[in-house]
């Protein structure tokens, strides 16, 4: 019984905690169980090289990198000193931190699913409609005549921000009439963003699920609206997973080894599940039994520790146990897990960690002191868990099982900062008062 489960009592007491899966496989078990494959992780990735001349064209900002939206993987040593001298990280290896918080176009994680799930659409609607081929060169779409047949449809989405973000500013610069419906937990700056874009932003006082409800209703009942559904959607998934391949390939430029002798553990912050599962997916298929994944959730919205502890996955809310499912970490202000997400990660995540919101503004000041580098509070998740790996007995008991207790030293730990760079400087002000 759910109820009986010492990580779900733990959760119900606000407890910050590590859950660690039970039911994790060997890699390669774990793929002979599902039907998604790294072909699909391929098939996303040739589209987006596809897209890549409309987006450089749409968003100069990408010319750098050839219309590829792509962050930066960087050292953070002396954030990796501040966890160990004031929060009892013990980490021997070196700490990394995937920049997703700066991310083109939207500033965050959101720019890989979302924005992918946009251009897939558009690709879908402009092939059927003869209006390209995939040989094209797909800057062509930026037309005015291609602007106005897009014009023609509607992208919904319900979202706590950051999704809206980048589906509304992807959705926007195709021409699509796009609206986003918006949890309570919606800051304003996104809302007031989004609206600058031309995008009718609906606000709602309940939380995503009832954003993502209320949205589905309607888009279903307009025939030439597409509704992009986060908490089922593959597509987004698929999105997210591309950039596994290209962290592959960053590692192997700063000649960094993922193998046997050098493991390497990935933290990422969870909301509903997609991005953090789709990325997750990628690894896996990536570098096997050699990568660790965690997710990090609030104390108060810890969705998917809930769903997959209990095996009940979008059957059991974090309401349910009695927490409010309100936190500051807005991205991450998630009550119910994605199923899809839950039942992928059922054999492939190593674990979850919780965060109180307090402990997550210490990490958002320590990053900025320490390398210039400003990240959202729901992305400061991620620090919880390379401080932590090695301080609860049950991470402790993960790494000693699989036999990892020697290869610390040469261990590379990837915090993935999910978002902050659109994050406006009085807002930035705020929080670092707190
Ligand atoms: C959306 C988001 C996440 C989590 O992604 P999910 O797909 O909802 O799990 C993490 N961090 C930030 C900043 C986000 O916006």
């Amino acid at each position: 019984m759910w109820k009986d489960n010492t990580a779900i009592k733990r959760a119900a007491a606000k407890e910050e905690q590590v859950w660690i899966n039970p039911d994790l496989l060997p890699a390669k078990e774990a793929f002979e169980k599902l039907n998604i494959t790294m072909a699909n992780i391929e098939d996303a990735e040739r589209r987006l090289d596809r897209f890549a001349p409309f987006i450089m064209k749409c968003f100069p900002e990408t010319e750098e990198r050839n219309g590829q939206i792509e962050s930066p993987l960087v050292p953070v040593p002396g954030m990796q000193s501040v966890m160990e001298e004031k929060h009892g990280a013990k980490l021997s290896g070196r700490l990394l931190l995937k920049q997703d918080s700066h991310l083109a176009i939207a500033g965050s994680v959101k720019a890989r699913g979302g924005i992918y799930e946009v251009l897939k659409h558009a690709e879908e609607l402009a092939l059927t409609h003869g209006r390209i081929t995939e040989n094209s060169n797909y800057a062509d779409l930026a037309s005015a005549e291609n602007r106005e047949f897009f014009g023609n449809y509607t992208v919904q989405v319900g979202s706590t921000g950051n999704l809206g973000l980048s589906i509304g500013i992807m959705s926007a610069a195709l021409g699509f009439r796009v609206i986003v419906h918006m949890s309570a937990d919606a800051k304003q700056w996104k809302k007031d963003l989004l609206r600058e874009h031309g995008v009718i932003v609906k606000e709602y006082e309940s939380d995503y699920s009832m954003a993502v409800k209320e949205g589905r209703k309607l888009s279903d009942q307009d025939p030439m609206s597409y509704f992009v559904d986060d908490e089922n959607s593959v597509n987004l998934f698929m999105g997210y997973a591309v950039a596994a391949k290209r962290l592959k390939k960053q590692l192997e430029e700063q000649k960094i080894p993922v193998d046997a002798e050098h493991p390497l553990f990935v933290y990422i912050p969870c909301g509903v599940g997609g991005a953090p599962g789709g990325v997750s997916f990628g690894l896996k298929q990536v570098f096997g039994d050699h990568v660790h994944c965690f997710f990090a959730e609030p104390v108060q919205a810890p969705c998917m520790l809930v769903g997959m502890a209990s095996g009940l996955h979008d059957r059991i809310c974090v309401q349910d146990i009695g927490l409010s499912g309100r936190t500051e970490a807005d991205g991450l202000a998630v009550g119910r897990p994605s199923s899809f997400v839950g039942g992928v990660m059922t054999h492939l995540l190593s674990g979850i960690f919780t965060i109180q919101d307090e402990h997550l503004y210490p990490y958002m000041r320590e990053l900025e002191e320490t390398e210039g580098i400003f990240i959202e509070p729901s992305a400061c998740a991620a620090f919880e868990g390379p401080a932590k790996l090695l301080c609860y007995p049950e991470s402790q008991a993960y790494i000693r099982e699989h036999g990892l207790e020697g290869k610390l030293g040469q261990a590379v730990h990837i915090a993935w900062a999910t978002g902050g760079r659109l994050v406006p400087e009085s807002v930035r002000a705020e929080y670092r008062k707190r």
